[in-house]
């Protein structure tokens, strides 16, 4: 019997998965059950490999909570039959969706490696063969039985990431995605070069999926000029549990009156605010500047330095998380609990 490990790989749409008619050149979607007879050199790879796909393959734009909830009873179900798994998603909500996986998964000791690529997988210079081939190694990657990347990353473009620390970058090039507040988790070259230092440690409890996703949430983006009726039409949402405003810098906003008392009325309400930067790389101090200090003393949470992906995904999963108090979950947001901050 071999001992190769399994790995279920779990085809949701996107690029990747495309292939071009050789007659009318026309890209359709690929059949994942002859995933062998398209790329032969999976067969060299060590590992036992199964696929399975969502109901109805999606470009990425149309993913959402709904469709998470899919995934997480693919993940959940198969859990325990196989050792790692690969999620081939379009790139353009690759982020999201790997950082929503990274929080409602709780107790992740498996591989759980998300990858697509900039070109269907059917054209000749298609960057999806190698995502996916690598992909799948580090997916059924062991090491005297303990699995070497126990956690949700991406791996994209010769580059696996932390899912939660990255964020789309380029809509053209090869290189789609950035870490910019986190170490790579390995570099593929000749060899996969693992940075385990900067890997996760595995969880020994069980899985648990959280299914029931709280996605009452909002976000707004402060820019010079911002209107105090946008502000409101966006903080008066009916039923509103969570909004993240992204401000400038490290965490700051004009220092406006209007601003400080909507901002406060939200915490009255029970509105939970997080502040994340418009700054690719560093993070929110919101006692740096006195234009930070009103949102602290509003009682807004800063966001340190996750990314804007990590923080609406990290702020559903709280608002999710029903046995929480309110207090727990806004303390909650500015703890580490997946690697997502620094
Ligand atoms: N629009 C596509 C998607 O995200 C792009 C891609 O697959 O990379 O589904």
């Amino acid at each position: 019997m071999s001992d190769a490990s399994k790995v279920l790989i779990i085809y949701t749409g996107g690029t990747i998965g495309m292939v071009e008619d050789p007659e009318t050149g026309y890209l359709h979607a690929f059949d994942f059950d002859h995933l062998l007879e398209e790329i032969p050199e999976l067969n060299k790879v060590d590992v036992e490999l199964e696929v399975t796909s969502l109901e109805k393959p999606i470009d990425s734009s149309n993913m959402g909570p709904k469709i998470w909830v899919d995934l997480l009873e693919v993940i959940e179900q198969q859990y325990n039959a196989f050792d790692g798994f690969v999620i081939l998603h379009g790139s353009d909500t690759m982020a999201y969706t790997a950082s929503a996986m990274s929080f409602l998964l709780e107790n992740v000791n498996k591989p759980i490696i998300f990858t697509g690529s900039q070109l269907p997988i059917g054209k000749i210079r298609t960057d999806g063969k190698e995502n996916l081939i690598t992909a799948i190694e580090i997916a059924g990657d062991y090491e005297n039985g303990y699995p070497v990347v126990p956690e949700v990353a991406i791996y994209f473009e010769y580059a696996l990431y932390r899912a939660n620390r990255t964020t789309k970058i380029s809509a053209e090039n090869f290189e789609a995605f950035h870490s910019p507040n986190y170490p790579l988790l390995a570099e593929a070259g000749v060899h996969i070069k693992y940075n385990r230092f900067a890997i996760q440690k595995p969880e020994i409890a069980p899985l648990i999926a959280r299914k029931q996703i709280v996605d009452d949430v909002a976000s707004i983006k402060i820019f010079p000029g911002l209107q105090q009726k946008v502000f409101q039409a966006v903080a008066n949402v009916p039923n509103l549990k969570g909004l993240i405003i992204e401000t400038y810098g490290s965490g700051n906003a004009p220092s406006l009156p209007w601003l400080t008392e909507e901002l406060v009325a939200l915490n009255e309400k029970g509105v939970i605010v997080l502040n994340v930067t418009q700054c690719v790389t560093g993070k929110v101090i919101q006692g740096k500047y006195e234009t930070g200090v009103h949102l602290e003393r509003a009682g807004v949470i800063s966001g340190e330095d996750m990314t804007y992906e990590a923080a609406i995904t990290k702020m559903m999963y709280l608002l999710s998380c029903e046995e929480l108090l309110l207090e727990e979950k806004k303390q909650y947001l500015e703890t580490n609990l997946r690697g997502e901050l620094s």
